[in-house]
């Protein structure tokens, strides 16, 4: 491998520190080895009900630098440089320094910061990460694999913190995206943070490849966390040359640093294809199925549509899902959907994130009883589900010879997402899975 890995989790808490800025202070100290390639920022499984804050691990590939070097950040007035190619260094050292700037800043005291850090010269098998980021991970297992690579590892607490930098380490992206992240300058974390919401639009507007910016639905901008964490903004999007321009076109407070990611955000790689009857609490599922009945309404505003692919479960649409509820009443028994979700535990449902409606089934109400075929007058009915006799001739109808309308659904086949601020980390936006020709751009 063309670079020693150091990966860490699991350091930040509610409201407090944050994993990724962590990242900036290791790299800052430890500046006697370079970056090959950009920091990684990989996200875990979403559902697992330890988590921190936003379950983020970070890996970076350091080591001697060789061939030509880009900006790809700036802490403190230095910039960072990240290399092509490069040569790993013995890992012990390399840990032992960064286990140093671990211990001083993480949020030791959190109950549910649980830090882990690993070092090793040998990436760990892509089963790790797959396994972490769609379910849960022993300890145990994942220590005797970081034994099989020859890894190097410190943890503090539970140790869970492991799990996650392990996986960090093992991620080889197949889809993947960008973040730029800018950090504050130490004095100002705490306050409300000062962006220009319209230098957020504008940007949103002149970039053709960033996602999750601003929420038009809710007149929000997406790109500042809501926690008191260093993080000033972060940019996501599918071209790293392009964040980097986007980071100038924010107004307001100048960031004290800033850091390009290599990230799984925005991917789908949570999610599982899965049958009705294979749900566990805990995964994130894509299912195909037909409504079996209409949508119901129920206290808090919250939305239920009952499922089925031989096998029936409530599709639930909660109040945070924005204007995704609105179509969901709009759906009546027989239409095929596609539904992006989690499983809850109890009541056991799928809370939905996204939806395909990929068929609707026709509407027709009947309009007028239909005309004798042999002496053209209006036929009557002979009851409900009986068909029409004519008072005139005696010729008989079925009842499916009434003359009927299609009603308009007020829906249509196609993409329906919840607005910017209740997506999550690893939720690919419906721009991503449209478009998926921009990745073999890059
Ligand atoms: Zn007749």
């Amino acid at each position: 491998m063309a670079a020693t890995l150091l990966a860490f989790d699991d350091t930040d808490s509610p409201d407090g520190m944050c994993t990724t800025f962590l990242a900036t202070l290791i790299l800052k100290e430890l500046e006697d080895y370079d970056l090959i390639g950009l920091p990684r920022l990989v996200r875990l499984n979403p559902n697992i009900p330890w988590k921190t804050r936003g379950n983020a691990a970070i890996c970076l590939p350091l080591g001697e630098g060789r061939g030509d070097a880009t900006v790809c950040g700036e802490i403190d007035g230095s910039p960072v440089r990240s290399f092509e190619r490069g040569t790993p260094v013995l890992s012990s050292v390399m840990l032992d320094a960064a286990a140093k700037v671990l211990e001083r800043v993480a949020e030791f005291e959190c109950e549910k910061t649980n830090p882990g850090i690993v070092c090793t010269n040998r990436r760990p098998p892509p089963r790790m990460y797959w396994q972490t980021v769609r379910s849960v991970v022993e300890l145990a297992d994942v220590e005797a694999c970081l034994a099989e690579c020859g890894a190097s590892w410190k943890k503090y607490k539970n140790g869970r913190g492991i799990i996650g930098a392990a996986s960090a380490a093992s991620w080889r992206p197949q889809d993947r995206t960008w973040e730029v992240i800018a950090y504050r300058d130490t004095s100002l974390v705490g306050t409300p943070r000062a962006i220009d919401p319209k230098s957020v639009v504008e940007m949103d507007r002149r970039t053709a490849h960033t996602f999750n910016n601003y929420d038009y639905e809710m007149k929000h901008v997406a790109i500042t966390p809501a926690s008191p964490c260093p993080v000033l903004f972060g940019i996501r999007g599918d071209s790293p040359e392009e964040l980097l321009e986007a980071r100038q076109m924010i107004r307001g407070e100048a960031p004290s640093s800033w850091l390009l990611f290599l990230t799984n955000q925005g991917t789908d790689d949570h999610i599982l294809s899965r049958r009705i009857h294979e749900l566990a609490p805990g995964m994130s599922v894509r299912i195909s199925a037909r409504v079996v009945r209409q949508a119901s309404t129920i206290e808090g505003g919250h939305v239920i549509i009952r499922i089925s692919d031989g096998d029936e479960v409530d599709a639930a649409f909660y109040e945070p899902s924005g204007s995704l509820r609105g179509v969901a009443r709009k759906l009546v028994a027989g239409d095929h959907v596609i539904v992006f979700g989690s499983v809850r535990e109890e009541p056991r449902t799928i809370n939905v994130e996204k939806l395909q409606i990929v068929g609707l089934q026709e509407m027709r109400v009947k309009r007028s009883n239909p005309v004798c075929p042999s002496c053209s007058k209006r036929m009557g009915s002979m009851g409900a589900g009986q068909g029409y006799r004519c008072k005139v001739c005696g010729e008989r109808m079925p009842a499916s010879a009434a003359e009927a309308v299609t009603v308009p659904r007020g829906v249509t086949t196609g993409w329906y997402e919840p607005p910017v601020a209740s997506r999550r980390h690893l939720y690919k936006p419906i721009r991503r899975m449209t478009r998926e020709n921009i990745n073999n751009l890059l």
